[in-house]
């Protein structure tokens, strides 16, 4: 297969804004792609070569080096790449249209140092082994290496293809090709319609691995797709839980009867063992394995199954008392380079409170107490590793009461778990079988939200020029798109406001990414990677903000009043953040209480 058909896909989904259009696009480009390596296309349209979760090198390239590619690649000079970068601040399109000018030169002509491909044209297999290349190179002569590769790739490059193949190579995704419309057209292209994506989709929760669904689906037909089960050292998307306040609702949500558990505040974890092979991943669902040494040796401990998939919170413990440390603690765990020094300094446990698969069987499709039997029939406790606390409810009061134990335990407040015959575990989704009752949940606003940077302002006065508010935004999860909430510019340390400025110019784009609505035009755009948890006053309607406009009122949108930056989420990703629905939510919860105290 041609990787131009790839190429000109990509340069065609940039320029449409329409899901439609953009899901047509893809099922044109499925369908003239072999089965075989439907994998490797799928993963060139979200951006990588692989899943991160496999850990594998990512090829994020020095821009340095990247430049002195180009300039090999076309035969010019790096200074002049250089200039023309400072002046257009894309690398791809200059790559592009160097290459446009070169295309005759005899000197590129000369250099070539891929054979004699050019006449036939790149093919996607040839791209995909020469970037793997270049991601997995390694020790010493490997920058050459890098370097030989990628300048000999794109000599070989049509400039278009030199566009994209630039872009994969700065590791920035700035495709628009969300992981949604990817799902809707392998459901086109290949089950016979989109009333499919549903059973894809749900395939894809259970193993994230777009790339490896895709196969699946083309090689085996959507049959095939239906009797996925979880997979031994693939994560699977975790469940997520609503929230609310009232213990009486909660429980009339949850079926009148639930399991209330701690919430504990450390880090999520899902362990996978299969035999003596043992895989950490991250609510993320990043490979943390090797961060976690002392895990790895409790889980040989206390597992006692051949393969499974467990769920848990991994918490620091005060190595004196033994008693449970805020999560700030643990984040300077990871923090530390040797890992035998962090280990010591801050222990932790984990704390069970799910079991996913278990020796061939998919516990998904279970309800809750089906499933905590499995977990309490194959974990014995060790010093390291512990059942969650949880109890069965069926009053508000003792709802209550059990919050104030876990509080005082040092818990963040309750997860409230239905146990009815639907309560199956919902593999990537956010519903009612799972309520969070947090501990700050006494203030104006609920909860704080976590939102993505879109955009930037300059400040004024003593914060000179440097980008210092923030243009926040909620995800349209049915629609694949962020959309503004607020601008944010306090709660920032002069120190972060400092450190701000080199991730943001990390994340500058020239113009907005197009998967953000917005009305509103910021100094800079920001590609939508950065995720922040913000605490406000109350949300407020907005008739400036395009975040769930028109749900609540005609025209007018959802804000935050007085928004202040908490912190990082580096935990999380774009796609894990608070959705407009979320917030329409929040805001009805909200009105629910101040009518209350007005009565
Ligand atoms: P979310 O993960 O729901 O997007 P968040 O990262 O902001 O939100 P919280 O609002 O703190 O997290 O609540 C959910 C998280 O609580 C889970 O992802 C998990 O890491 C943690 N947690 C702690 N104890 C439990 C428990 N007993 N059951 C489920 N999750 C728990």
């Amino acid at each position: 297969m041609k990787f131009i058909l790839i190429a000109k896909t990509l340069d065609m989904v940039e320029k449409i804004s329409s899901r439609i259009q953009m899901t047509n696009t893809l099922v044109d480009l499925f369908k003239n792609t072999p089965k075989e390596i439907v994998d490797k296309v799928v993963y060139f349209l979200q951006g990588k070569l692989w899943p991160e979760w496999k850990g594998l090198p990512e090829l994020g390239l020095g821009e340095k080096l990247l430049i002195k590619a180009i300039a090999m690649s076309v035969g010019e000079k790096e200074n002049k790449v250089i200039e023309l970068y400072k002046m257009e601040g894309d690398l791809g399109k200059i790559t592009e249209e160097l290459k446009k000018r070169n295309k005759t030169s005899a000197a590129a002509g000369l250099m070539a140092f891929i054979g004699s491909g050019q006449k036939e044209g790149l093919s996607v297999e040839k791209v995909y082994d020469i970037l793997s290349r270049i991601a997995t190179a390694q020790g010493e002569g490997s920058r050459d290496l890098k370097l030989r590769l990628l300048s000999g790739l794109l000599r070989e490059a049509e400039p278009i293809e030199a566009r994209f193949i630039v872009r994969f190579v700065e590791g920035r995704h700035r495709i628009g090709v969300g992981d949604m419309t990817i799902l809707d057209a392998l459901a086109i292209a290949y089950a016979g319609g989109g009333t499919y994506r549903p059973i894809i989709e749900r395939a894809y929760n259970l193993r994230a691995d777009l790339g490896n669904i895709a196969k699946i689906v083309a090689e085996k037909g959507i049959e095939a797709i239906k009797e996925i089960k979880p997979s031994v050292g693939i994560p699977v998307k975790p469940m997520l839980a609503e929230r609310h306040n009232d213990p009486l609702e909660i429980l009339a949500k949850a079926g009148g009867k639930a399991i209330a558990e701690y919430k504990y505040d450390g880090e999520r974890v899902q362990i996978h063992k299969k035999g003596e092979n043992i895989w950490l991943f991250s609510r993320r669902l990043e490979n943390i394995t090797k961060m976690y040494p002392d895990v790895v040796e409790e889980v040989r401990k206390a597992v006692n199954a051949n393969e499974a998939i467990v769920e848990g919170e991994i918490v620091a413990i005060d190595p004196e008392t033994g008693d449970m440390r805020p999560f700030q603690i643990l984040m300077t765990r990871k923090r530390k380079y040797e890992i035998q020094r962090a280990i010591k300094e801050v222990p932790v446990r984990v704390y069970l409170f799910d079991a996913i698969y278990c020796d061939g069987e998919d516990l998904t499709t279970k309800t809750l107490q089906e499933r905590k039997k499995v977990l309490e029939k194959i974990i014995t406790e060790t010093e390291g590793i512990r059942l969650a606390e949880y109890r069965l409810v069926e009053t508000p009061e003792d709802l209550e009461k059990f919050f104030l134990e876990a509080i005082e335990f040092g818990a963040e407040g309750i997860m409230i778990k239905a146990v009815h015959q639907k309560s199956i575990y919902q593999a990537g989704n956010r519903g009612w079988l799972w309520i969070k009752y947090k501990r700050d949940y006494k203030s104006e606003m609920t909860d704080t939200v976590d939102l993505v940077v879109v955009g930037a302002f300059k400040g004024r006065g003593k914060r000179g020029k440097k980008l210092s508010t923030l243009l926040m935004a909620a995800l349209d999860k049915e629609n694949g798109v962020y959309r503004t909430v607020c601008k944010v510019g306090t709660g920032f340390t002069d120190e972060e406001l400092d450190r701000m400025q080199g991730l943001l110019e990390k994340y500058r784009i020239e113009s907005k990414h197009p998967l953000v609505i917005s009305d509103i035009e910021p100094d800079a755009w920001i590609e939508p990677v950065l995720v922040a948890e913000i605490m406000g006053a109350e949300i407020t309607l907005s008739p400036l903000h395009t975040c769930a406009r028109g749900a609540i009122k005609k025209d007018v949108g959802i804000s935050i009043r007085f928004p202040r930056f908490i912190r990082w989420r580096d935990d999380k990703g774009p796609e894990d953040i608070t959705t407009c629905k979320e917030l329409v939510e929040m805001y009805y919860l909200q009105l629910r209480k101040l009518e209350e105290q007005q009565k």
